[in-house]
């Protein structure tokens, strides 16, 4: 089986871009550089490639690679340069390096990890791929990323964004890529693309309600909010509760994202649009929690059905595989009676199936 790679980025294209135009002279610096890199990365493989076996021969000193296929950890430290894998700061069951980002996000790691091992994954791959991720990757990079084997985490600019290594949510979004990647392997492109930032959205606020014991009423529902700066502290990426709603000002613009599907965005920007109708499928997704079932029991339903899933599912096909996951589940006596109605309304009520 051959698995599409997905660069899958955390802040969407139509907000750097924003920033790029309208920011202050720094801002649109950071903005720019931010884009371009974003899309160079991709092709430094092969110089990534003598890094590790730099790594794999101990040329590289301090800390201890660990076994491939083991399911460990590996944080690396980027030191600021434009490429993956420069430093290995700290393998699985190495002990604090003092570095804040190294040891938040090997912190973070663990609760993704444990997540889904309790759903009964062993690792992003189910076959214990170890987790690798790069922090204080590039110079005030303003993003995330899952490049199809990997996560990379910018520092922010400090202003607007900070490092997006001390969010959870952006941990368990980008990583739950991987997950998809290796199960539904959705195409990062129009519905299909949506599809797949709308689970990695789940899994992100699902593993970050558990993680701070909240209820669906305690949660906020949105998405991005723990990496905003001074500069436009308040605010967020998205709103899964009320899609359109996270973000209004000069810098970012304005939330794009419709919550129902008579206002579902048909343009070219963003892969067609996989960061804006991914909030129609959120909305939906916070409809059956809030309505009796609650997250973590929604959130076994939605890993249930993308398992299910393939490349090129659209929404109607993924309303009808979720619905069905929650009949299976429901007969399993995994989550309770009247589920599949709940879920069935909660799609119902933005307009799907169309
Ligand atoms: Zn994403």
């Amino acid at each position: 089986m051959t698995f599409h790679r997905c660069n899958c980025h955390y802040i969407p294209p139509h907000v750097l871009g924003n920033m790029a135009k309208k920011g202050e002279p720094a801002v649109r610096q950071a903005a720019r550089s931010s884009a371009q890199h974003a899309k160079f990365s991709r092709g430094r493989r092969s110089e990534r490639a003598v890094k590790i076996s730099e790594v794999l021969s101990g040329f590289v000193a301090g800390a201890t690679a660990p076994a491939p296929g083991t399911g460990a950890r590996e944080v690396y430290d980027c030191e600021h340069e434009w490429r993956l894998r420069v430093r290995l700061a700290r393998g699985e069951g190495d002990s604090e390096t003092g570095d804040t980002d190294v040891d938040t996000v090997y912190g973070f790691a663990e609760t993704v990890r444990g997540y889904f091992a309790e759903l009964g994954r062993n690792s992003i791959d189910d076959a214990g791929m170890n987790i690798v991720l790069n922090v204080h990757v590039g110079v005030n990079y303003m993003n995330a990323f899952w490049d199809g084997d990997e996560m990379a985490f910018g520092d922010g600019d400090g202003q607007i964004f900070t490092s997006f290594a001390q969010s959870l949510d952006v941990t368990a979004h980008e990583l739950a890529h991987g997950v998809t990647q290796f199960t539904a392997n959705l195409d990062y492109y129009s519905q299909s693309g949506a599809l797949n930032e709308h689970f990695s959205d789940v899994f992100g606020t699902a593993i970050t309600q558990k993680e701070l014991n909240q209820t669906v009423d305690e949660a906020d529902w949105l998405i991005g909010n723990e990496i905003m700066g001074p500069t436009l502290y308040g605010e967020a990426l998205r709103s899964m509760k009320a899609p359109g709603t996270a973000y209004d000002n000069p810098l970012l613009g304005k939330d794009p994202q419709p919550a129902h599907m008579k206002d579902y965005y048909n343009g070219p920007n963003d892969n067609r649009g996989v960061h804006i109708n991914s909030g129609i499928m959120n909305r939906a997704f916070y409809l059956a929690a809030t309505d009796q079932i609650g997250t973590q029991d929604a959130a076994k339903i939605w890993y249930h059905a993308l398992q299910n899933l393939w490349p090129t599912a659209d929404f109607n096909d993924a309303v009808e595989i979720i619905v069905e996951s929650a009949r299976t589940l429901v007969g399993d006596g995994v989550v309770p009676e009247g589920t599949t109605q709940t879920v069935r309304l909660a799609f119902k009520d933005v307009g799907l199936p169309t």
